[in-house]
């Protein structure tokens, strides 16, 4: 059984979901490389380590929750990292959106050094990982799925094991092309509902009642109407995502015209410095388009 986690990654995500780990009972200890962003988690009756080798020497299991795949590398494999400070039930569980590749190559190094290692990526942005409803979608052996499960119930409505090591990064790249594609579609709706004068929140309403009904258009939804670019998810994030889903079809040759698309448009967002905004915002990326098309 694994009682005290550690906790490495406390941002906009890795935060509420180390809340509620607290909030479930496990001891906790924490690092991030931004100590401020550790502090809550710290408020709250974790403890604040200051070095990746102090939350590995100190915990049964270490959850990361970092941005990308060098970041996930640079804690397993890096100086001091994971690798040379294991925790005591030799398991990480990576919850960061990452390559299947990577998560792959990591989960073999790992069990060579009789380590084991679940990917298990999230779905439902912070307002998911505050309420403790994020699905979770874990890939990697039987038996460290298993170990990993209550502690992954702690922060999740649906934890499944989707199967081998890197199947949890592919689903949820499945789940990004779904999410990017659906968010552009949103973006068209509401400009031509707007050109023709309609009201868009009984629109989206309307919308989300029938089959054209999604996550998107629920939750997002109301700050593409407000014209609100702040952050849950921002589009550097996504971008992130699209190309590790580019990468895989290039791989596999699958071909993704829609995914081509919507990356094209995202990477518009980024030309214009707004990498930081959240991803519904890709409205003003329509905006120009549609001034252009108007001028
Ligand atoms: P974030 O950038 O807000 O948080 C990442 C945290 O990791 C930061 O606090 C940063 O300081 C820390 N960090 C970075 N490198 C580190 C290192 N080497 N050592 C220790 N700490 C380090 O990112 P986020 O939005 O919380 O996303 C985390 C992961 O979850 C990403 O892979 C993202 O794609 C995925 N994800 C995000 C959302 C969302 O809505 N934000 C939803 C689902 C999945």
């Amino acid at each position: 059984m694994i009682n005290k986690i550690g906790f490495i990654g406390l941002g906009t995500m890795g935060r509420h979901m180390a809340a509620n780990l607290l909030k479930a009972g496990f001891p906790l200890v924490v690092y991030d490389a931004v100590p401020e962003a550790a502090r809550g988690a710290a408020e709250d009756g974790a403890i604040q380590a200051n070095s990746v080798a102090e939350v590995g020497d100190q915990s049964d299991a270490v959850i990361l929750m970092l941005p990308n795949t060098p970041d996930v590398q640079s804690v397993v494999y890096g100086a001091g990292g994971l690798l040379e400070h294991p925790p005591a039930r030799r398991l990480i569980v990576d919850m960061s959106t990452i390559s299947p590749v990577a998560a792959r190559q990591m989960s073999a190094d790992l069990a060579a050094r009789q380590m084991a290692f679940v990917d298990a990526p999230v779905s439902g942005g912070p307002i998911g990982a505050e309420n403790a409803s994020l699905t979770i979608m874990a890939g990697g052996d039987g038996a460290a799925f298993e170990l990993a499960k209550p502690v992954l119930r702690a922060m999740g409505a649906a934890v499944t094991h989707v199967g081998h090591s890197g199947a949890g990064q592919t689903l949820k790249l499945c789940n990004q092309l779904i999410c990017g594609i659906n968010i552009q579609a949103i973006c068209e709706a509401l400009a031509l509902a707007r050109a023709s004068g309609l009201d868009l929140n009984l629109l989206r309403e309307v919308l989300q009642a029938g089959s054209a009904g999604s996550w998107m258009l629920d939750k997002l939804g109301p700050s593409m109407i407000a014209r609100d670019t702040q952050a849950g998810f921002r589009i550097d994030l996504m971008l992130k995502d699209l190309k590790l889903v580019q990468e895989l079809a290039f791989e596999l040759a699958v071909p993704l015209p829609a995914t081509s698309l919507v990356t094209t448009q995202y990477l518009d967002a980024r030309v214009h410095r707004e990498g930081s905004n959240g991803n519904q915002a890709l409205f003003t990326v329509y905006d120009r388009m549609a001034n252009q098309a108007a001028s």
